[in-house]
């Protein structure tokens, strides 16, 4: 630490299927990280990257720590150090771990430069998410949201609800919420009446500009007080009656006790887990068409695999061809799901299971695991 004291943190990586492709997922920065979350988000990964039909598995890394209370300098020791220990398990060809929860290109960028140093070679493959000036690729930064989008899409044109006039309320205002917000905006012309951070929410019927919004985060630290809105609870903010309602921050926003007050037409997951078991159940007998998390959010894990693919053949792609390669992933992976989901008559979520875990056990049987 900087005052001199050595102190430890606990960190996990967990790899849960490879059968069809090397591990990947994302690393997450967080004072209640546990094991048991980073196994489940791991396995969440083996399913994404099935659903969308890329060759990776799932893999999962976190370590318990609280960023907001660290220097640069440590938090740069910190990451340099969850490296030194788990080296020896990842690799280009083996395990790439990727951004999640509090984290942004300069540590993807030292977490490539500390396993570069420790193989004795520069190795841009092995992680993703990188600043472009080191390996990464052009439409990371936005691919989750952008992603996300691409699924709204569809099921609003499955739903007959016209986006250029609807109405958008965003939970969690970090990368994927932010960046969902200005493409809805700037590209559809959708309304965003309300947005919440972990410290509150804030809402305008007239709908909110997202780029001063983000202004405004960026200087105060919260999108609370800004200017020209109303204050809103966190809790509030899921049952307002809007077309589309995006969960985008951490896990576990919906359950039984608020589900029955969701009044949103769509619910597109972009987090990871934001919606229970319980949950989902109200939901879809409500008739609120959820795309589910690893379905809505896979967006970045693809852009990650394009990053992976361009750092392997050390040749890069402009941002028109990375949009456009996404654009057909996501909407092909979304109608194989809700074709599924209209054949068998069942929410998307499980529609998405099975379109994800047929592929990953066709996988393990042709390998001979099973
Ligand atoms: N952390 C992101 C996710 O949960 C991205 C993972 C990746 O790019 O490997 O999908």
């Amino acid at each position: 630490m900087d005052d001199g004291q050595t102190k430890v943190f606990k960190g996990f990586r967990v790899q849960h299927n490879n059968a069809r492709g090397p591990f990947k997922g994302g690393i997450r920065f967080h004072p209640e990280e546990t094991i048991d979350v980073v196994r489940a988000l791991a396995a969440r990964m083996t399913w994404k990257c099935a659903v969308v039909d890329i060759p990776l598995g799932g893999g999962k890394g976190g370590v318990i720590c609280n960023p907001k209370e660290m220097s640069n300098g440590e938090l740069e020791r910190l990451r340099r150090g969850y490296i030194d220990a788990i080296w020896e398990f990842i690799g280009p060809d083996r395990d790439i771990p990727a951004p999640d929860v509090y984290t942004n290109p300069q540590i993807m960028g030292w977490m490539m430069d500390e396993y570069s140093k420790l193989r004795g070679q520069c190795s841009p493959g092995v992680i993703t998410g990188k600043p472009l000036a080191v390996g990464g690729s052009l439409g990371r930064g936005d691919a989750t949201a952008r992603g996300g989008v691409y699924t709204i899409i569809e099921a609003a044109s499955h739903l007959g609800i016209d986006l250029s006039s609807a109405t958008v309320a965003i939970q969690g205002y970090g990368n994927a919420g932010s960046h969902a917000a200005l493409i809805l905006y700037n590209t559809l012309g959708s309304k965003i009446v309300a947005i919440s951070d972990s410290k509150g929410g804030i809402h305008n019927k007239q709908g909110l500009d997202p780029h001063r919004v983000l202004q405004h985060k960026t200087e105060t630290g919260s999108v609370i007080n800004f200017p020209q809105a109303e204050k809103l609870s966190k809790a509030e903010l899921l049952e307002l009656g809007v077309d589309i309602l995006c969960p985008a921050g951490l896990e576990t926003v919906l359950t039984e006790t608020n589900a029955g007050n969701v009044k949103a037409k769509i619910v597109a997951e972009l987090a990871n887990g934001p919606t229970t078991p319980e949950a989902d159940e109200i939901l879809y007998s409500n008739e609120v068409f959820v795309i589910p998390d690893f379905l809505c959010n896979a967006g970045g894990v693809t852009v990650s695999y394009f990053e992976w693919v361009q750092s392997l053949g050390r040749y890069y792609w402009d941002e028109s061809e990375i949009h456009q390669r996404l654009g057909k992933i996501m909407k092909k992976a979304f109608q194989a799901v809700l074709a599924e989901s209209l054949k068998r008559k069942i929410n998307m979520r499980l529609a998405a299971y099975i379109v994800a875990v047929a592929r990953v056990t066709e996988a393990m049987r042709l390998r001979g695991w099973v």
